[in-house]
């Protein structure tokens, strides 16, 4: 930890009030802390002719929203709300490309159950790169293309303990172990099988191949994180009349695929380039991979007209 660095000069909203970053803080005993309920989102902001724009923004408040009804988490926040104090919090946070949402529970619990259920809710606008990665002592480069090590161990599949659709911190363990292991292999990220052996997603972005039939194919909503992204991605295939098909598929689909790539948030539409020891698409981009990621910026900051509604402008 690089603590000589300063906070970064930001300010957080708190349930309803601005705060500094350094003081968005819950106590050690937090239960979402101690159990994992803490339920979230994470949303971009782009450059636009017309100022900044957080992408899609009423699409992940609506996930944020249904993950706390999966979970139970008693969310006293209307849609209307929580869209305008993460637009309050990116006016008031110039320069910021991330959002994060937080929904949780800070109440300091024996049990279980909280005696205390009420749900906080923080929003931080911030830019990674300078806020956060330059902080820390050896930053992980985001490499342009990406290798995938296929996670075969069988404890670490994607369960049915959690429902995938839900967007909890206690989702991200297994993953997480996963995924490190997998960067310790010299890999940059892993992919992740359901439970029955076929592919799902990677920790924190959704799998799309192109087949050599020239097809789209993701894996089926019931066994991913439904990814923003990847509804993007497959609305955008149809505008672009490029077959697209969600159904099962097989490690040796992904060894075949003619291209494959991972789609969130964070990374748009991330070239794979490597599975395994298997090169993809001669360790480039392929061609449809490169359409729907240049569609995509281009739609992120505001120079395609048929899709400026993805866009929230402040
Ligand atoms: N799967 C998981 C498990 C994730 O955490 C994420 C990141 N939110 C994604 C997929 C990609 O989702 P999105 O396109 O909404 O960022």
């Amino acid at each position: 930890m690089a603590d000589e660095f300063p906070a970064p000069d930001r300010t957080i909203w708190r349930n309803g009030e601005f705060v500094p970053w350094e003081q968005a803080t819950v106590h050690i005993l937090a239960q979402s802390l101690q159990r994992g309920t803490l339920a979230f989102d994470y949303m971009s902001v782009h450059e636009t002719d017309r100022g900044p724009a957080i992408l899609r923004l009423p699409e992940h408040i609506e996930r944020l929203i249904r993950t706390c009804e999966l979970a139970g988490l008693p969310l006293d926040y209307s849609k209307a709300a929580l869209i305008e104090a993460c637009a309050e919090t990116v006016r008031r946070n110039p320069g910021a490309r991330s959002v994060k949402i937080s929904a949780l529970i800070a109440s300091i619990e024996v049990e279980l159950i909280p005696q205390d259920p009420t749900i906080s809710v923080f929003v931080a606008a911030y830019d990674s790169a300078t806020d956060i990665i330059a902080r820390h002592e050896s930053p992980f480069p985001m490499p342009e293309h990406v290798s995938l090590k296929i996670e075969r161990d069988i404890s670490n599949r994607r369960h049915d303990i959690i429902a995938p659709q839900m967007k909890v911190a206690a989702n991200y363990t297994s993953p997480m172990i996963a995924k490190w292991r997998a960067r310790r292999e010299g890999f940059d990220d892993v992919l992740l099988l359901t439970e029955g052996g076929h592919v799902a997603e990677a920790p924190t972005s959704n799998l799309f191949i192109v087949t050599a039939a020239g097809e789209l194919v993701t894996p089926p909503a019931e066994q991913v994180l439904l990814g923003i992204t990847r509804a993007s991605v497959i609305e955008l295939a149809a505008a672009l009349a490029v077959p697209c098909h969600e159904r099962d598929l097989t490690v040796d689909d992904v060894f075949g695929a003619n291209e494959a790539f991972l789609t969130a948030t964070s990374v748009g539409v991330w070239p794979v380039v490597r599975v395994d020891d298997v090169i993809l698409s001669n360790g480039e981009p392929g061609p449809v991979t490169r359409q729907l990621r240049d569609k995509l910026r281009k739609i992120s900051r505001g120079e395609d007209p048929d899709f400026t509604h993805w866009l929230h402008y402040l």
